[in-house]
């Protein structure tokens, strides 16, 4: 089991002379410089001058830098761009400036643990991962909370890249909620495997086939909808606030006699099969052959990418989905 820390375990003030120099300013960029912001640490953030970002930063309250500026001037550099242009802003931007004794700090250990970025040994290299996007993390945070969070250290330089890693992940708030201890190799590939076959692959490729199956039966598409996209939120409420037998608990007989007899017949034994073979894609150890595939998909301009994104996006469910949820006044609209 890992080890669980928290606020008490931590120690914000050894982050407290430091400048910490967050490049970008996306979903985690924003939440995280924000959230350290608000906990007493001095962050600039570092983004191209032609960024869209510049402004929202800018009127957030910071000191907005070109990312070499801000590498230069700052003992703590937090890399918070997107993964596949990591290895390039870490080339033009950030190798420069990693003087000995600085942290170099990612939110997930992709470009690490594949090897696209490889720092000098004198350096603190960790990791601080919210689990969690970065809007949730910013409001949780604002609430007085925190979501959990992992750390890892990759390198250690300094002899206290884990006690950084620790303040680092206070600063962010994750001490109110707990921060876990794992590893570069650990958290990349679970997350990849997590989000790939169980979260956001394997659910809307359930939601989606679940939807087909009715439609082409004949069923109503609205009613399609209710059945297998919108009642998702209700059922993983009840699991996220209790686990499988709470939402079983909540349901009616029916419903989880249901759930017993078909549901190991739909995700079955073939199904398992699978996400072993996409679990081996992810592993370093076996080839990653997912990373390649990724940074490749980047060089070619992710055309393929771009291909697939519409294709799903034409998916009949989304439109049926986009009239169904005008209805909702319930729903916030953005
Ligand atoms: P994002 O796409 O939301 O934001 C990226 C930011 O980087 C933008 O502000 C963009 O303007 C800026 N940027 C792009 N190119 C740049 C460059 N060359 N130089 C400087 N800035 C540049 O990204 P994100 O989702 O916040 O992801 C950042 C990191 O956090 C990634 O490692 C990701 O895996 C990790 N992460 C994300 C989430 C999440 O919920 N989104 C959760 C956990 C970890
Ligand atoms: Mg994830």
């Amino acid at each position: 089991m890992a080890q669980i820390y928290y606020e008490k375990d931590t120690d914000i003030n050894l982050l407290k002379k430091d400048t910490i120099a967050v490049l970008g300013y996306g979903s985690q960029g924003h939440a995280q410089a924000q959230n350290m912001k608000d906990s007493g640490l001095n962050v600039v953030i570092g983004l191209p001058e032609k960024s869209r970002s510049v402004e929202v930063a800018k009127n957030d309250g910071f000191e907005v830098l070109d990312p070499k500026k801000a590498c230069e001037k700052a003992e703590v550099i937090q890399v918070l761009v997107p993964d596949t242009v990591q290895s390039q802003v870490y080339e033009e931007s950030i190798s420069p400036h990693l003087k000995e004794g600085k942290a170099l700090v990612f939110s997930h250990g992709f470009n690490i643990h594949y090897e696209f970025i490889k720092a000098p040994s004198n350096v603190d290299v960790y990791m601080v991962a919210p689990k969690g996007p970065g809007h949730l993390l910013r409001r949780v945070y604002q609430e007085g909370g925190g979501v959990p969070s992992l750390i890892a250290v990759h390198q250690d330089a300094t002899g206290n890249a884990k006690s950084r890693a620790l303040a680092h992940a206070a600063g962010i708030g994750a001490g109110r909620a707990g921060i876990l201890e794992t590893s570069f190799r650990d958290e990349t590939e679970t997350d990849l495997f997590g989000e790939q076959s169980v979260l956001c692959g394997g659910l809307s490729n359930l939601i989606m086939k679940g939807f087909e199956t009715l439609v082409e039966a004949g069923y109503d598409p609205d009613i399609a909808y209710f059945e297998c996209l919108h009642e998702v939120k209700l059922i993983t409420d009840l699991i996220y606030e209790g686990g499988l037998s709470r939402m079983r608990y909540s349901i009616s007989d029916t419903a989880e006699y249901g759930d017993y007899t078909s549901g190991p017949t739909v995700i079955d034994s073939q199904v398992k099969e699978s996400m072993k073979q996409v679990l081996s894609r992810i592993q370093k150890d076996k080839g990653g052959e997912f990373a390649k595939k990724w940074m490749e998909e980047s060089r070619s301009k992710y055309k393929n990418f771009q291909k697939l994104r519409q294709e799903n996006a034409s998916h009949p469910i989304e439109a049926v989905g986009k009239k169904l949820r005008n209805m909702m006044s319930f729903l916030s609209k953005k």
